[in-house]
């Protein structure tokens, strides 16, 4: 399904959310360290170097904001970020497909996120980036997506670094996705495309995070 044009009410609200602050809140490593659930939040999962960092810092404006999984450090915790002095928690989960650690430690992140993507009643969707040059989905993707339409947690697809592939091949990788997605149970229909480095489809994410954050 190909995105509606984007409703300009909608495009402004994600514009004055993410003009506001932007600030890393905490990292949590397990299930007792979460913050309460008392505001809308919304999560982005995917493979590492999948864009992910990039596209945060693009929303926010932040340079620096989420760190890159080629850098060390809160690799294995669930990021959170306050947005907008308290409209929104972002919560940036790293680490699908990190292969630099230990069986054991793999099997504990794992199983926190499984634990966190079941019992977070406040979790409104998590966007699942998808790098536009691989044009299809990776096996972590539908390990990650089977749990989500196990738990009912509603999931859109970004595709990310769009400004790398030509622009049929960008359509075509959306339109394969986008069939996948009508045998999953807990998938938005819209496939969403970003490129962070040209700014492309930027608001319009802002705009879909806003509306969330505005239904609370
Ligand atoms: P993460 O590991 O998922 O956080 O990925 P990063 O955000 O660190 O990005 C991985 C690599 O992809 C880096 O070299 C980025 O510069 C590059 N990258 C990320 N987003 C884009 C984009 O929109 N366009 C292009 N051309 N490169 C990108």
């Amino acid at each position: 399904m190909t995105p509606a044009p984007p409703d300009p009410d909608a495009l402004e609200a994600g514009r004055l959310l993410f003009a506001g602050k932007a600030e890393f809140v905490l990292g949590v490593a397990s299930l007792s360290g979460l913050p309460p659930s008392d505001r809308t939040e919304v999560c982005f999962a995917g493979r590492s170097n999948v864009g992910k960092s990039s596209l945060i810092n693009a929303l926010t404006g932040r340079a620096k904001l989420a760190r890159s999984s080629a850098e060390p450090g809160r690799t294995r915790e669930l990021n959170y970020f306050d947005i907008g002095e308290g409209q929104l928690y972002l919560v940036d989960l790293p680490g699908f497909g990190y292969a630099k650690v230990s069986k054991t430690q793999t099997a504990a992140w794992t199983k926190l996120i499984k634990s966190y993507l079941r019992g977070r009643p406040s979790l409104r969707r998590v966007f699942l980036l998808v790098d536009a040059r691989r044009g299809g989905f990776m096996d972590t993707d539908h390990e990650i997506m089977d749990l989500m339409d196990g738990a009912a947690v509603t999931y859109q697809i970004v595709l990310t670094k769009v400004d790398k592939v030509p622009k049929a091949d960008v359509e075509k990788a959306a339109e394969k996705i986008a069939g996948l997605l009508k045998k999953r149970g807990a998938a938005h229909p819209v496939v969403l495309q970003t490129s962070a480095e040209k700014g492309w489809g930027i608001p319009e994410l802002r705009a879909e995070i806003a509306t969330l954050a505005a239904q609370g």
